[in-house]
């Protein structure tokens, strides 16, 4: 019952948005799936789906490992195993929202660091889908988005976990308003390798 609700909240948001013109679709490419577990990966993108769902947004993954990412532009998350030494030791990833000119916005996450983080009751899917989600979160809205509460949470420990689990862990009102605005502004992520040169 609960599914149904949230499904049916979510159709709602995107019925509105596209009612407003914004557009609802965020394609996101994945690089280097094969460092994930297949089911994990499966299972951590259905949690993100259902957190971006709540912000309006359907999220359509691609797989770089067996799709053509390159005849797409739009943001790409890329799994690694470790994370560089200088991030908190908690840190299960990172955005660059404003890469240098030419280069889509991006994030990185470690399989390894997710499993290393999650709060010790937690299923990995849930923590990486919600990593997932937090970073997708900075690519939409900059690297200073950090709240005390909800999915832009400094650190997602186990409150925030939980919440995710019971689909209750999502952006605040206004992180919606901006994720609103800068799905307006389609420059700000996808990016066109030929007008760019041309710049
Ligand atoms: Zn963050």
């Amino acid at each position: 019952m609960k599914r149904i609700l949230i499904r049916v909240a979510a159709a709602g948001l995107w019925l509105a948005s596209a009612a407003a013109g914004v557009p609802d679709e965020l394609t996101i490419r994945l690089v280097d799936t094969p460092v994930v577990p297949r089911n994990a990966l499966q299972e951590g993108e259905r949690v993100a789906e259902r957190i971006l769902a709540q912000a309006g947004i359907r999220v359509q993954w691609m797989d770089c490992a067996v799709e053509r990412c390159a005849s797409v532009s739009s943001f790409w998350i890329q799994f690694v195993d470790r994370l560089p030494s200088w991030l908190p030791p908690d840190t299960a990833g990172y955005a660059v929202p404003a890469p240098p000119q030419g280069m889509a916005p991006y994030a990185i996450v470690s399989y390894r660091s997710v499993v290393e983080s999650a709060p010790e009751t937690t299923a990995l899917e849930v923590m990486l889908g919600a990593s997932l989600a937090h970073e997708i979160g900075h690519l939409l809205l900059g690297r200073s988005a950090h709240t005390l509460n909800g999915i832009m949470s400094a650190r997602l420990g186990n409150r925030e976990i939980g919440m995710a689990a019971r689909g209750a862990l999502r952006f605040t009102g206004e992180q919606v308003r901006q994720i609103r605005g800068t799905m307006r502004r389609e420059s700000a992520f996808r990016v066109d390798p030929a007008s760019r040169s041309e710049q």
